[in-house]
């Protein structure tokens, strides 16, 4: 048994501290000897003490520091710490920016106030007129736009398996290896995760399509088969994705017309997907937003059969994300819905801050 003092020493912490500890339930002695109430600690508490004054000294609150003590797997103990410091990143970036903007006021005043962004959105899946059944999926929320198109037997499985394998983004911490290393680890997730229903047939699997929102100015882009993103920015259409489709690959080399390609027999024929088979590697890159952007995610029910004026039409006239979801369900499927039709439409605007 060590004295409180030969403890203190031991470990780096005070007596002071030590008594505090005690009274906070962080690290209770091993003994109190009940006539002088002095405290007695066990060389094995050592441990324990050694990593309390780490953390104090990392700054983190007490409270948070009595949970990660109570954890007995040292791994979950580092995660813990991983995401406080995540948290202590995050917030001291908007706080930098916070002090940036007060000294430009200051030097300034009158420089605009920084803007804050945020996505409204909306959602629709539609069976379309001819289906049988829809093996689209999406998912639309405050961070993450996600689409995909299901193949074969268990194409429904295996779209809703991709998409749900990327919902955790909505809350997950950007972790200190950026936004892409995220994106592309949940890629690998939604792999798996379609692979577990498709088993090793390449005749079932899924195509996906995802847009992340981390709140800065740039929008993390995942692709991978013909599911698509078109951005109208000042009252252009844009498709940013690339169809990974036999068709885009012979139109990319000359060897066929734009018309040709509409009416080419074999123009859902996908290059990459992800299936029972071994996958290609998706797009991933980082897109820049602008306040005033929309952007459509969108199954390729929606442009087999609407072409890309209407699109921008639509885009362009529908009041908000919900009116344009709409409108253009109505559209593919008054031109036939001969295929599933999912639609994602977000805006990017600015907040109050
Ligand atoms: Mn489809």
């Amino acid at each position: 048994m060590l004295t409180i003092g030969a403890f203190a020493r031991a470990c780096r912490l005070s007596p002071k501290a030590l008594r505090l500890y005690d009274e906070l339930d962080l690290l209770r002695p091993a003994r109190v000897d009940p006539d002088t109430g002095y405290r007695y600690y066990a060389a094995e508490q050592l441990e324990r003490a050694r990593l309390v004054a780490w953390l104090r000294r990392l700054g983190m609150p007490l409270a948070l520091i009595r949970e990660v003590c109570a954890l007995d797997d040292p791994a979950a103990a580092a995660r813990e710490i991983r995401a406080y410091w995540a948290r202590v990143e995050r917030e001291t970036a908007v706080r930098r920016d916070m002090a940036a903007f007060l000294v430009a006021h200051l030097s300034d005043p009158t420089a605009k106030e920084p803007t804050m962004l945020e996505l409204v959105y909306a959602a629709h899946s539609d069976r379309g007129r001819v289906r049988p059944a829809n093996q689209d999926a999406a998912h639309a929320g405050p961070r993450l736009l996600a689409v995909a198109d299901g193949f074969g037997d268990a194409g429904g499985p295996a779209s809703s398996a991709a998409v749900e394998a990327l919902r955790f983004l909505e809350t997950e911490e950007v972790p200190a290896g950026g936004v892409l290393n995220l994106l592309e680890d949940a890629v690998r997730g939604a792999t798996d995760a379609v692979r577990e229903v498709a088993g090793d047939s390449d005749e079932v699997g899924t195509t996906l399509t995802a847009l992340l929102w981390t709140g800065g100015p740039q929008l993390a882009l995942v692709h991978i088969g013909d599911t698509r993103v078109y951005l109208l920015r000042d009252g252009a259409l844009f498709r940013i994705t690339h169809d990974h489709t036999l068709v885009q690959s012979l139109l990319d080399e000359g060897r066929l017309t734009p018309a040709e390609a509409v009416t080419h027999p074999q123009r859902t024929l996908l290059l990459k997907a992800l299936s029972g088979a071994a996958p290609g590697a998706p797009d991933l890159r980082l897109h820049e937003a602008r306040p005033g952007d929309r952007y459509l995610l969108c199954s390729d029910g929606l442009p087999i059969v609407v072409p890309d004026d209407t699109i921008r039409d639509v885009l362009t006239t529908a009041p908000d994300p919900a009116g344009a979801v709409g409108t253009l369900t109505a559209t593919a499927n008054s031109a036939g819905g001969p295929d599933n039709i999912t639609c994602v439409v977000a805006d990017v605007v600015e907040t109050g801050g």
